[in-house]
């Protein structure tokens, strides 16, 4: 693989694991109510490399609600579909600097989403989604993100129902770009197909693979298939560089180096071009919704494997 030897990496994560699973800082999400419910010790670290060597120690198989993550790879799924210009016109690359779920963010822009890591720009993106219908919108979510998992994902129905029960900002943003003439199918579908890709059921294993894919070009080193094109992964990833960590994007680029997502159950992924990914869980979260442990595994790993793109040497 691109990566160092295999005893090598396999020490790092075993490292990274060990140094950070102490640190209990953070809260659990509870906005949707049963992520509330999760065993906060939970912690799994994982790292794919772009040959399919996959290296995981602690709670790498346990699985958990994919949500903000989802946002990456609808978005390279939509990119695919419809190309680099039309969606950088439709949906937006640029940071905005307030919370993923900011309803100011599309107000103050005309009604443009800004880019498709916050939920307005998420929200337009999945509207984007090919499909006739909503329910045919979802299955291709659904065998998309299976084809970057290299398995078989499935929904969350607890989840799903529980933030299905509670999205009235989801909806009241739809209905804003609705509006302003940015969503032009109903809303509300969108809405649900954007909940439904939230609740799919993912481990810190399949967020590695995941990320391996977009670091491989698009193609998913552990089963060799074809996801996406090597551009769409370059488009996708220069987008998480900027805005793929919520409100902290900059930092993390700053101290990390590498596109990454996060998503309020605990998980990350972060990739290094060329080489692989990281894959993380821990449900503990900072203020702006970032994992505690995830965030230091992958600095710690980020380093150690040489993984920043800034680094010179
Ligand atoms: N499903 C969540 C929402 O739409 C995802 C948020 C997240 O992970 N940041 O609010």
């Amino acid at each position: 693989g691109a990566l160092p030897g295999w005893d090598q990496v396999e020490r790092l994560v075993h490292a990274a694991h060990e140094r950070c699973r102490a640190h209990d800082g953070g809260q659990v999400a509870d906005y949707i109510p049963v992520l509330a419910e999760v065993d906060p010790g939970l912690f799994g670290v994982v790292v794919a490399d772009s040959g399919g060597e996959v290296h995981a120690v602690g709670d790498a198989d346990v699985e958990f609600s994919v949500q903000s993550i989802s946002k990456a790879f609808v978005y390279a799924l939509v990119c695919e579909a419809y190309g680099h210009q039309e969606v950088l016109e439709r949906v937006g690359v640029n940071n905005t600097g307030l919370a993923f779920n900011s309803v100011m963010a599309v107000e103050l822009n005309d009604g443009h989403p800004r880019n498709p890591m916050v939920n307005a720009g998420a929200l337009a993106t999945t509207a984007l989604m090919p499909g006739a219908t909503p329910a045919e919108q979802w299955e291709n979510v659904r065998t998309g993100l299976s084809r970057f998992a290299g398995r078989q994902l499935e929904l969350d129905g607890v989840v799903y129902r529980s933030e299905a029960e509670t999205n009235m900002r989801n909806k009241a943003i739809a209905r804003l770009l609705e509006s302003y003439g940015r969503i032009r199918t109903d809303p509300l579908e969108v809405v649900d197909v954007y909940t439904r890709q939230c609740a799919l059921r993912v481990s810190a294993r399949d967020l590695a693979v995941m990320g391996a894919t977009l670091a491989d070009g698009g193609v998913n080193p552990v089963t060799g298939e074809r996801v996406v094109s090597a551009q769409v992964c370059r488009d996708t990833l220069a987008v998480l560089a900027s805005t793929g960590m919520y409100e902290s994007s900059g930092e993390w680029l700053f101290e990390i180096g590498l596109p990454a997502k996060s998503g309020v159950s605990g998980g990350i992924v972060a990739v290094a071009p060329g080489k692989g990914a990281i894959g993380t869980f821990s449900p503990l979260l900072d203020p702006a919704g970032n994992s505690v442990r995830g965030q230091r595994a992958t600095a710690y790993l980020s380093r150690a494997l040489g993984l920043n793109l800034f680094a010179s040497s």
